[in-house]
């Protein structure tokens, strides 16, 4: 090694989803959504002036920021707003997990954490869920440096309750507790009424999912001013600027159409439900999933041949090779035609 090599921050980087460049494939491997962004956001796109490139964008976000405080009926004061939820989670672990004790989060749960507590040297500890995938709630009452967790969790799509969540809070009201509901919107309850309660609590959520805007990346926290101010202090000390022109713009579009976001969440839900029924009819087990994806697994078929043989056909789905997971997929909930496709594979497969 050179001698300045041993002065480098090494990290062993986040792996994302593969992003193959082609027309003819089924893309179900990062949780992306299959219908385009609300036609407000395109108009918006076609409407939006190259000249205002010129200019630095707002750094507080005022607009974004203000519309997503109206939207969940709190005060711009408890918004923070950052270039994807991974911005923000990123900017969370920075400013709120300084403490010599272990930060918390599932054995199987979003592969980010783990870097991030790595690349910032926050120590960590991984409770092991339940066999079942759920969360058992009583490793959560050890002394720590915070939490954080995915509701409903990834990759297994499984919600925990707002009891459960509650639970969480009242054993650990020294510490910060981060609810990413990054996949809360296809069905499961937030945890936002609890702000009310928990001054601790902050709820992470992103335009990637239930908005199809992934591309756009843009990401958001909820949670009381005096947690919102840190968040900006470490934000202004790294970076004012996070939010570009066009996604102040078309995040903006996007939170004020109402009516397409539902529409497009709702047929989500419906197509995830059916694909449920035909995965089970066809031997696969999973859990019971509130999000935009499946993660199954076949008691006769490895998950590992199954990746591989769909890939040939250039259906893209999740495979992660890691402990107590590596049986399984997690297959993104595209459209009905797509899913349908998937499935007769899968009849064909197994015939
Ligand atoms: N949290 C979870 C649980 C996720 O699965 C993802 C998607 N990879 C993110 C956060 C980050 O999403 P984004 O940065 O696109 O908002």
């Amino acid at each position: 090694m050179n001698n300045w090599e041993q002065y480098v921050r090494k990290v062993t980087p986040y792996v994302p989803g593969e992003q193959p460049n082609s027309t003819n494939m089924i893309k179900l491997n990062t949780n992306e959504n299959p219908y385009p962004p609300s036609p407000k956001v395109l108009e918006a796109l076609s409407g939006f002036e190259a000249d205002r490139l010129r200019l630095y964008p707002d750094p507080t976000a005022s607009e974004l920021v203000q519309a997503l405080a109206d939207y969940h009926g709190v005060n711009p004061e408890n918004v923070f707003v950052g270039v994807g939820s991974d911005d923000v989670l990123a900017m969370s672990f920075l400013t709120f997990f300084n403490s010599d004790k272990p930060i918390l989060f599932p054995d199987i749960t979003y592969s980010f954490y783990d870097v991030w507590a790595e690349l910032f040297r926050i120590p960590y500890q991984r409770p092991e869920l339940n066999a079942d995938f759920s969360m058992q709630l009583s490793d959560y009452y050890q002394e720590n440096g915070g939490i954080v967790f995915p509701n409903p969790n990834a990759p297994t799509g499984l919600l925990e309750s707002i009891s459960a969540i509650e639970d969480i809070l009242a054993h650990n009201k020294e510490v910060i507790v981060i609810v990413d509901e990054a996949y809360i919107d296809f069905g499961g309850a937030t945890a936002l009424p609890l702000l009310q309660q928990y001054e601790n609590l902050m709820v992470v959520r992103t335009f990637s999912k239930s908005r199809s805007l992934a591309g756009m990346r843009i990401g958001y926290a909820i949670g009381n001013a005096k947690l919102i101010q840190y968040l900006n202090d470490a934000k202004y000390s790294f970076n004012s600027y996070t939010m570009n022109q066009t996604s102040l713009a078309l995040g903006m579009a996007s939170v004020l159409d109402q009516e397409y976001f539902e529409k497009t969440c709702a047929q989500i839900i419906e197509t995830r439900e059916w694909t449920k029924q035909e995965l089970a009819s066809l031997g696969f087990t999973f859990p019971d999933s509130k999000a935009n994806f499946i993660f199954a697994s076949h008691p006769d078929n490895p998950a590992r041949d199954l990746f591989a043989a769909l890939r040939k056909e250039h259906i893209y789905v999740r495979y992660f090779d890691k402990p107590r997971i590596d049986n399984y997929l997690r297959i993104t909930i595209g459209t009905k035609e797509e899913m349908q496709i998937l499935i007769d594979f899968f009849k064909d497969y197994m015939k």
